[in-house]
């Protein structure tokens, strides 16, 4: 597998990522996303939509507040129990969560380090004009309390009936004490979190159930079956609210790592939330004729490590007749542009009729557009940042109105009349 720098360059020269205010000396943990950074992301997060509310016909979407009322976070055991165990070396300084570093040795400088202390990892901002106390309020660090805290608001408009699931994208904000490893550990980074809703005693079923459904869309959408690995959580390592944890694991070049988490959270936050806030959040069953908090399963996934998974897997560098050509195999619909559009010359009657292809395939794909360099030099920029196809405008074209489209991992070329240029497209993205 590709290295971590090769990665990271590729990214910022091609305006996938770029680290966030970068004039500035950049910022530990923050990372901006450059035009094909934000459309990859977008893809990311439609796929995951798609599969987990449109497809389905038991989850409604929400788009909670990033700030919420602080009680939340106490309610949620966030204010007491989200905490990293810190560790500072007595030589340099530097702080270091205690899980990453081995033998208690600074892995900076080699120096002794202190005793464990908690560090509450929630950002901590003020609202309102009044700097104090009682004006602290948190950026939320995970998008799943929006979730519960609106549940019997959803409920009640959706009228759905149990098993039932509530999904929400969103940024989720965590003061990491070590940042790093490019964008798989960020201050600053998006969720994609699904509450599902289910009668106690059918949740080990249905948290076996989503443990499934979500391996099989990581594999469907760019990570091959020997990079992905299922790690059952022991009971010492889980969340304070989960009695069964799944991690799904990717074979990042630094070490498996995590990049989706499946937990069964059972009534632990809705039963919180009730007491706290005296609501009753409890569920008629109608079936049974009682009253009941439901348990959830909750797959929480980050757009940005998958992003990374999905990059990683699918770097490659190919021999070829120049040397070596490096390809993106992205998933078609994982890819930032589906289509480049390459003139074969700059001259102006060929510039005219590939500006009208482009403009036909515009409203039907992400498209992009090349007329520099050679045409060889083309392909390898569009392979390099995983464009699926490369539609090429010749001098034929101006006679027999077709094109030829090239494969990016066949590199098989087809003729295709320029009226049949979009359903040809088109056919192909439904097939992946
Ligand atoms: P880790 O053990 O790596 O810190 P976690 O167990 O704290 O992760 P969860 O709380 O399960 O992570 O969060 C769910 C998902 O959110 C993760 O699987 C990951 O995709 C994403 N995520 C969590 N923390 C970060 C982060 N600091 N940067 C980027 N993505 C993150």
């Amino acid at each position: 597998m590709v290295d971590l720098d090769t990665l990271f360059t590729l990214c910022k020269r091609r305006g996938f990522v770029y680290p966030s205010s970068e004039i500035y000396g950049g910022f530990g943990g923050f990372w901006d996303y450059g035009p094909l950074g934000v459309e990859m992301k977008r893809n990311i997060r439609d796929l995951w939509w798609r599969s987990m509310v449109q497809e389905r016909d038991d989850v409604v979407g929400l788009d909670a507040a990033i700030i919420m009322n602080p009680k939340t976070w106490e309610a949620s055991g966030h204010v007491q129990g989200f905490v990293d165990r810190l560790v500072e070396c007595k030589i340099c300084k530097q702080r270091f969560r205690e899980e990453d570093v081995a033998a208690m040795a600074c892995p900076s400088c080699g120096g002794q380090l202190s005793e464990a202390r908690l560090f509450n990892t929630m950002f901590r901002t003020f609202v309102g004009p009044v700097e104090g106390e009682a004006a602290v309020a948190y950026l939320r660090p995970e998008t799943a309390q929006g979730i519960f805290v609106d549940f019997k608001n959803v409920l009640t408009t959706s009228r759905k009936k149990l098993p039932f699931g509530i999904a929400q994208i969103g940024k989720a904000f965590r003061n990491e004490i070590t940042p790093g490893k490019f964008i798989f550990r960020q201050r600053e980074f998006e969720q994609m979190e699904l509450e599902y809703f289910v009668k106690p005693g059918t949740d080990e079923e249905w948290f076996r159930y989503w443990v499934e459904q979500r391996k099989n869309w990581h594999l469907r959408y760019g990570i091959s079956p020997e990079n992905l690995r299922i790690y059952e959580v022991p009971a010492e390592e889980r969340a304070h609210y989960s009695k069964l944890t799944v991690d799904l694991m990717f074979n990042f070049p630094f070490g498996w790592g995590e990049v989706e988490g499946i937990a069964d959270r059972t009534d632990f936050d809705l039963t919180r939330h009730s007491q706290v806030s005296g609501e009753d959040l409890t569920y008629f069953d109608e079936e049974t004729n009682t009253r009941y908090i439901p348990y959830v399963i909750e797959p929480s996934v980050g757009v940005d490590r998958p992003f990374l998974a999905f990059l990683f897997n699918a770097y490659q560098e190919e021999p070829d007749k120049e040397g070596t050509r490096v390809v993106l195999k992205l998933h078609p619909k994982v890819a930032p542009y589906k289509v480049a559009i390459l003139p074969l010359s700059r001259k102006e009657n060929l510039v005219l009729k590939a500006r009208e292809v482009w403009a036909q395939l515009r409203p039907h794909f992400m498209t992009t557009y090349d007329d520099s360099q050679s045409i060889g030099r083309r392909y390898r920029r569009q392979d390099e940042i995983g464009t699926p196809w490369c539609v090429t405008i010749d001098f034929d074209t101006l006679e027999d109105q077709a094109v030829t489209i090239r494969d990016r991992d066949s590199m098989i070329q087809e003729r295709v009349p320029i009226v049949e240029l979009v359903s040809n497209i088109q056919q192909r993205l439904a097939v992946c």
